[in-house]
C-alpha cells in the first residue's frame, strides 16, 4: 500500500502541529501505524491522499450516521452558509432543533446548545454541582466525557475512591472532588457515596455513558442503571446521562430505548451535529432555570448555536425521525458484521467478545465478557494492532484502537458488509499462521 504522500504529510504536520495532529487518537499512537491524511470522502468511504480508498468505520468518531456527503444535510448545510455563517444572534432553527431533542428524548425540558461534548459535559456538571448545593462527582471507570480539568480523573488506588488527575495539570484540589466507580458495580457507586459523605463534600452529580464506548462498547445492564437511579435520589445527587455518542446512535433515544430509567439531565454531541461542530445539554426546567441569563450559574459560547452547524444537526435529526426502520437497518448490519467478525476469529482460534446497540459495535480480544474497564484492560491490544494493520492493508478502517467503539452508516450496505467480513477472515487467517501476508505492505487498491 502506497503511503507516501501520508508519510510527508505526517513529518511536515509535526513541524507546525503538536505530534502532527488536532486530537491525539489521530495519531495512530496505539497500533503504530502510519496516520492516513484524507483527501475526501463520499458515503461510506474515504480516500487518503495516496489514492487509497477504504471503507470507513469510524464515521468521524460517530457524527455520520448517514455516511460521508449525505445529500440533504449537504444541501441544508450549503443553503444556510448563503445567509451569512454566524450571526451571535438567536435564529429561529436553534427553537426548531431544541424541540427536537426535547420530543425525542424524555426527562429533557430545556436544552442549550454549545460546540462540543466536553464543553456539554463541563456545562451540565457545573449546572449540576449548583442545583445541588454538593461540589463531588462520580464518574465511571473507563467512561469517557471529554477533557475538562474535573473529568480528567482516573480511579486512585482502586475504585470507589477519590481519584487522581489523570493528566499533568489538572489540580489535585479539583481532581479530590471526582470519585471514580466501577461500571455496572453498584456496590462501588454506594461505596463512593459513603466515602464522600464521611470524608468529602457529598456527592452532587454523578455522569455516566449508559452505553459506554469509550472503553470499547460496553453497555450498562438495566439493573445497574435501576440501581444507580435509586441511589442518586436516596444521596440527593443529579444523574447525568452523557449520550455524545449513544444518542441518536443507538438508537433514536439513545440509550432509554433499551432501558426505562430516566437521567435528570443528558448531554449530546456527535450525531447531533451530523457532521459539524455543536453539542447540547439539557435536563428537568428546575435544574436548567438555574442557568443565565434565568439563574445565576454562568455558561456562553461566541458560536454556539451556529446556524450551519444547527442545520446539518435538524436535517439529520428529522431525517432520522421520519423513518424508525433506520435503526433497525443499521442493527441488522451491525448484527452481520459482529457475528462475521466472531466466527472469522474463532474459526482459527482467536477469542473475540462482540456487541452492538444500533449502529455502535464493538469487540474484543478477550475470552472473557467484558462488563466494565478491568475486563476490557485484560483484552490483548497487540493483537488488536495487528488486525487493525491487516485491515487497513485490505482497505478497512477500523478505529484505531481497542478500546474504541465503530460506527454503522445508513450508506453501507450488505456489500461492505460482507466483504469488510471476508477481509477479516483473511487477516485472521494470515495472524494465526503468522504469516506476513500477501498484501506484504504493498498496494492494496480497492474499487468501491
Ligand atoms: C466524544 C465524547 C465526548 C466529548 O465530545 P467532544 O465533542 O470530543 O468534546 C464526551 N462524551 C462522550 C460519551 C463522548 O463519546
Amino acid at each position: 500500500m502506497n503511503l507516501l504522500q501520508s508519510i510527508n504529510d505526517f513529518n511536515e504536520a509535526k513541524q507546525v502541529i503538536v505530534g502532527g495532529v488536532n486530537s491525539p487518537v489521530r495519531a495512530f499512537g496505539s497500533v503504530d501505524g502510519v496516520p492516513r491524511f484524507i483527501h475526501k470522502a463520499k458515503g461510506a468511504h474515504i480516500y487518503d491522499v495516496d489514492g487509497n480508498v477504504y471503507i470507513d468505520f469510524v464515521q468521524s468518531w460517530g457524527p455520520l450516521i448517514f455516511g460521508h456527503c449525505d445529500k440533504d444535510i449537504e444541501s441544508s448545510v450549503l443553503q444556510s452558509v448563503k445567509n451569512g455563517l454566524s450571526f451571535g444572534a438567536p435564529t429561529e432553527i436553534e427553537t426548531t432543533l431544541a424541540k427536537e431533542i426535547i420530543s425525542i428524548y424524555d426527562g429533557v425540558q430545556k436544552v442549550r446548545l454549545v460546540s462540543s461534548g466536553t464543553e456539554a459535559t463541563m456545562s451540565a456538571i457545573r449546572l449540576a454541582r449548583a442545583y445541588s448545593g454538593k461540589d463531588d462527582l462520580i464518574k465511571f471507570d473507563g467512561c469517557y466525557h471529554g477533557h475538562s480539568d474535573s473529568l480528567l480523573v482516573s480511579a486512585g488506588s482502586g475504585c470507589a475512591t477519590f481519584g487522581a488527575p489523570s493528566s499533568p495539570g489538572v489540580p489535585k484540589d479539583l481532581s479530590k472532588h471526582t470519585l471514580v466507580a466501577r461500571y455496572n458495580d453498584i456496590d462501588s457507586v454506594r461505596a463512593c457515596f459513603e466515602e464522600s459523605k464521611t470524608k468529602g463534600s457529598g456527592v452532587g452529580c454523578v455522569i455516566i455513558e449508559p452505553i459506554a464506548g469509550n472503553m470499547g462498547l460496553v453497555p450498562a445492564d438495566r439493573e445497574f442503571l435501576r440501581a444507580l437511579r435509586k441511589a442518586c435520589d436516596e444521596y440527593g445527587a443529579v444523574l447525568i446521562f452523557d449520550e455524545v455518542m449513544s444518542g441518536f446512535r443507538a438508537s433514536l433515544r439513545g440509550s432509554l430505548e433499551s432501558c426505562d430509567v430516566l437521567p435528570d439531565m443528558a448531554t449530546f454531541g456527535k450525531v447531533i451535529g451530523g457532521g459539524m461542530p455543536l453539542a447540547a445539554f439539557g435536563g428537568k426546567d428546575e435544574i436548567m432555570k438555574l442557568l443565565s441569563p434565568e439563574g445565576s450559574v454562568y455558561q456562553a459560547g461566541t458560536l454556539s448555536g451556529n446556524p450551519v452547524a444547527v442545520s446539518a444537526g435538524l436535517t439529520s435529526l428529522l431525517k432520522l425521525k421520519s423513518d424508525p426502520s433506520i435503526f433497525d437497518t443499521l442493527a441488522k448490519k451491525a448484527h452481520t458484521l459482529t457475528q462475521g467478525l466472531k466466527d472469522a476469529a474463532q474459526s482459527v482460534g482467536i477469542p473475540l467478545q462482540v456487541c452492538h446497540r444500533g449502529s455502535m459495535f464493538g469487540f474484543f480480544f478477550n475470552d472473557k465478557p467484558v462488563r466494565n474497564f478491568d475486563d476490557a484492560k485484560q483484552s490483548d491490544t497487540a493483537m488488536f494492532a495487528k488486525f487493525h494493520q491487516k485491515m487497513l492493508e485490505r482497505g478497512v478502517y477500523l478505529a484505531c484502537s481497542q478500546f474504541e467503539s465503530g460506527f454503522i452508516c445508513t450508506a453501507m450496505g450488505e456489500k461492505e458488509i460482507q466483504s469488510t467480513i471476508d477481509r477479516a477472515k483473511e487477516s485472521f487467517e494470515e495472524i494465526a499462521n503468522n504469516s506476513v501476508g500477501k498484501y506484504n505492505g504493498q498496494a492494496a487498491r480497492y474499487a468501491p
